[in-house]
């Protein structure tokens, strides 16, 4: 019998939940807690960490859960990696639904580095308008260079204090083409840093930036162990049928 549990957070884990809801198969759909009201689901739903790679093999254990889909985040790589590792402890099979990274085009003006901290540096030193489109655990570092007036956008108002003074914007995407320029324009932007997340919702700024011709300073994604990937709902959906037939 299959329960399959689905490690969401993302546009690609809504889809796949419809999916195998609209499957009529067992599933269990896993929230990490970061949003205060995640979107509903059409599965029954869980909130919260499950004690790393070993609190999640006991949570494989005890819900009798016989597949894995990490359907989160390209940045959510500590989940993925407990999920590589809790997989292999348990033999339950394992795939990631992982949209592919957007990749330059002509009139981009990237400048692609690895983490955070190359971010920092890659700005310039004299003061601008720059567009952090970073998660907001994820700022703190940019303290380091005060001398730039930071806009940021968050989903839910920032609870706590933030490390430095910034221009909030408190919007859920996903964001037009022409919302992102008339944004960028009207707070005279002058740099950008995002992550290569991909996909289609948060594209828009990408294309922004490149009708402006602004510089994106982009950031890879997280180096992640071998594992196999998908990057579509329906090439889930086919692993999962398969793998249901075959009884594995
Ligand atoms: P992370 O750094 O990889 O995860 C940190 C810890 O949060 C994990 O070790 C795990 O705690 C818990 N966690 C993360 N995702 C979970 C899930 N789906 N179900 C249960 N526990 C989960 O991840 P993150 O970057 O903080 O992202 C957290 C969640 O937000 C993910 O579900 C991700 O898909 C979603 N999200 C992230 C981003 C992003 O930019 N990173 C963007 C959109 C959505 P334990 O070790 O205790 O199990």
């Amino acid at each position: 019998m299959t329960r399959a549990l689905i490690l969401g957070g993302t546009a690609d884990a809504s889809q796949l939940a419809a999916e195998i809801a609209r499957a009529g198969l067992d599933a269990i759909y896993s929230y990490g807690g970061r949003t205060r009201a995640p979107a509903d689901q059409p599965l029954p739903t869980r909130i919260g960490g499950f004690g790393g790679a070993d609190g999640l093999a006991g949570y494989i254990r005890r819900e009798a859960i016989t597949h894995v889909i990490d359907a989160t985040h390209p940045f959510a790589a500590e989940m993925s990696r407990n999920a590589i590792e809790a997989c292999a402890s348990t033999a339950t099979p394992l795939i990631a639904l992982e949209r592919a990274p957007w990749t330059k085009a002509p009139g981009d003006r990237w400048i692609e580095i690895a983490d955070i901290e190359a971010a920092v540096a890659a700005l310039p030193e004299a003061p601008a308008n720059v567009f952090l489109a970073i998660g907001r655990q994820h700022i703190a570092p940019f303290a380091g260079k005060p001398q730039h007036v930071y806009t940021l956008r968050f989903v839910d108002p920032p609870e706590a204090p933030l490390p430095f003074a910034a221009k909030v914007i408190v919007s859920r995407g996903p964001f037009t083409f022409e919302a992102e320029l008339d944004m960028m324009r009207k707070r005279d932007i002058g740099w950008i840093v995002a992550r290569n997340s991909g996909g289609d919702g948060a594209r828009a700024k990408i294309g922004a930036a490149r009708t402006l011709g602004l510089p994106v300073i982009m950031i890879s994604r997280p180096h992640l162990p071998d594992r196999h990937r998908v990057e579509s709902v329906a090439e889930a959906m086919q692993w999962l049928r398969h793998r249901t037939c075959l009884g594995a």
